[in-house]
């Protein structure tokens, strides 16, 4: 009974897996992804042209996973895996804008994620150096980058509470998930005149998005917008 059962079902699922793949082909994702630049970044406001110029050619859809791949280019964040979620485009512009990043400069990321912003900021400067808690997301991020060439972006899994002592200082560090306050190392590995963007509040409540200048070994902070990120954990 049982197989007589299942075998339709089996089929189905096949011919469903085919269904998707072949629509997920004609999805031309390079006009998906013109628009989403057009649309939801320079309209709002976002003009640096490197910025531009590098979401331009960033492929986000294979950052996210196949079952979402159709949405890739859509106004909002998307989940990754491991309760975690690839940001908003408009998001990932506005924080490396911010940043007013210029080539050959050196910037730490905490919270790589599926890798998508690290590859934003490897087409803008010279080195990446990224920090991911969950291991697979790590590994996974350091697989997607490998496979489209990104050799300037560094991996570490561990808690970015700490930052990467061994590889400051740094120009500039963005923050892509949510700790209650600015953790210390952060500031101590951060240049004399770098910058800072990082959300800060606590769990299950929204953030401020925090933009700061280290001056005089202290941070100089500015609010910029009210945000949503997942918490940033402690192990
Ligand atoms: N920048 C990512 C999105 C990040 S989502 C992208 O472009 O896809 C936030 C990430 O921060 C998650 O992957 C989460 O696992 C990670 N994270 C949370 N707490 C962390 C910590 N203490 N140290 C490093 N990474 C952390």
């Amino acid at each position: 009974m049982k197989i007589v059962f299942c075998y339709p079902l089996f089929l189905i699922l096949i011919l469903l897996s085919f269904s998707t793949c072949s629509a997920q082909e004609e999805i031309d994702f390079t006009r998906l992804r013109e628009a989403m630049v057009n649309r939801q970044i320079m309209d709002r406001g976002v003009n640096d042209p490197d910025v531009i110029k590098a979401m331009r050619k960033v492929p986000r859809h294979l950052f996210v996973p196949q079952e979402n791949r159709r949405f890739s280019y859509a106004d909002h964040p998307l989940p990754i895996g491991e309760g975690q979620t690839i940001s908003q485009p408009y998001i990932v512009a506005f924080m490396t804008e911010v940043l007013k990043l210029k080539p050959g400069e050196r910037v730490l990321e905490i919270g790589t994620g599926s890798g998508y912003q690290a590859a934003v900021l490897a087409e803008i400067i010279n080195e990446v150096y990224s920090i991911e808690i969950i291991q697979a997301l790590g590994e996974s991020a350091r697989e997607t980058l490998g496979a489209l060439g990104y050799k300037n972006v560094h991996i570490k899994i561990g808690d970015g509470h700490k930052g990467w002592p061994q590889k400051a200082p740094f120009d500039a560090i963005i923050v892509t998930c949510a700790p209650e306050k600015i953790p210390r190392p952060l500031v101590e590995q951060l240049k004399e005149g770098g910058r800072m963007i990082i959300p800060v509040g606590r769990r299950g409540t929204v953030q401020k998005l925090v933009r700061a200048v280290k001056r005089g070994g202290q941070l100089k902070t500015e609010d910029v917008m009210l945000v949503r990120f997942v918490p940033m954990v402690t192990p």
